[in-house]
């Protein structure tokens, strides 16, 4: 058996391994000081990806992406993890669960994001619920043909450039002999809504230049038709949509890891001491060897 890549699945590495050496590194240092990608360098990173047919590659043709599969993705995932992730943000990859748009969503959201034209955010996690999804405290409220918004978001990544951010929360509670539990829905918000304000999060130990923003809303009114999927389903669409990112945080771990090898190895051969590359003292080369 073969387990070894194909040939297209080899040009799909090779093309985004160039990608990101000849326009992501380059501006590594840049961001690395500044803590900011430059709105032009952000432009011509997402301009590039598009010429080059890889924005939004985790959507079907149908929609207009590459069509590429899980495992086409999760190279590419690979590949980029290699690279600056406040820069490879504009590698453009929205969100999957765009493909639960119905109606005129297709329009408003499905589409522009994957033409680039849109960016998404995703919101789920609060200050009081990481892993415990379900202990959401924001919460919406129907009112006539609305819903009525209240509460926080935070750890939103990428939210500082969102036109859009798809939201989880909670519509209800249904009591179980667990205790209650909340019945969750997605909304698409779109920015500059009315009670819906984006600001800064914490700052992160590393990824220079990445973001992490805080969601507030305060009585934030959304019209019915922002609903994405079903009223109460919001499970049913984070589990339909969302698990295949598990698997891309991992392989886009390999690929940092593989980064840091590579420098780890350079770095070892040409650093001299006692007469020689520190990389032949058995107390480095043995690390290397396990890494
Ligand atoms: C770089 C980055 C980007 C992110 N981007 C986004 C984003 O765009 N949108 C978004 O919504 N969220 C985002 N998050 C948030 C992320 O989803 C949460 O950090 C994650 O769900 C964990 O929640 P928490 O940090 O509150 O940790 P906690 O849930 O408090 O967990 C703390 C520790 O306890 C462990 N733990 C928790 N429950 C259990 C259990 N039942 N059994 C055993 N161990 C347990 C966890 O494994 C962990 O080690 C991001 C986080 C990071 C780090």
């Amino acid at each position: 058996m073969n387990f070894g890549l194909t040939e297209e699945q080899e040009m799909i590495v090779n093309t985004v391994r160039s990608f990101v050496e000849n326009e992501i590194y380059p501006h590594e240092d840049l961001v690395e000081r500044t803590g900011e990608v430059p709105h032009e360098i952000a432009q011509d990173i997402k301009q590039k990806t598009i010429d080059l047919g890889f924005y939004a590659c985790n959507f079907p043709e149908s929609v207009g992406g590459a069509g590429l599969n899980h495992l086409e993705f999760a190279l590419v995932e690979r590949e980029l993890g290699r690279g600056s992730m406040a820069l490879n943000h504009f590698f453009g990859r929205p969100q999957n669960i765009l493909m639960a748009c119905e109606g005129d969503q297709i329009e408003r959201y499905l589409l522009p994001a994957v033409r680039g034209e849109r960016m998404d955010a995703l919101a789920m996690t609060e200050p009081d619920a990481g892993s415990d999804v379900r202990g959401m405290k924001c919460n919406a409220v129907r009112d006539g043909g609305d819903w009525v918004v209240n509460g926080t978001k935070h750890f939103i990544s990428g939210a500082e450039h969102a036109d859009f951010v798809i939201v989880f929360i909670a519509t209800g509670e249904d009591q179980t002999p667990k205790g209650p539990k909340k019945r969750i829905t997605a909304f698409l918000v779109d920015r500059g809504t009315p009670g819906f304000t984006i600001r800064d999060g914490y700052q992160s130990v590393s990824h220079r230049g990445y973001k992490n923003m805080i969601l507030e809303f305060d009585n934030c009114r959304l019209p019915h038709a922002q609903v994405l999927g079903e009223v109460d389903g919001g499970f049913e669409v984070m589990n339909t949509w969302l698990y295949a990112t598990r698997i891309t945080v991992a392989t886009m771990s390999v690929g940092r890891a593989r980064r840091c090898f590579d420098y780890a190895l350079n770095y070892s051969a040409e650093r001299k001491q006692f007469g020689q590359a520190i990389g032949k003292f058995q107390g480095v080369s043995f690390q290397l060897a396990e890494l």
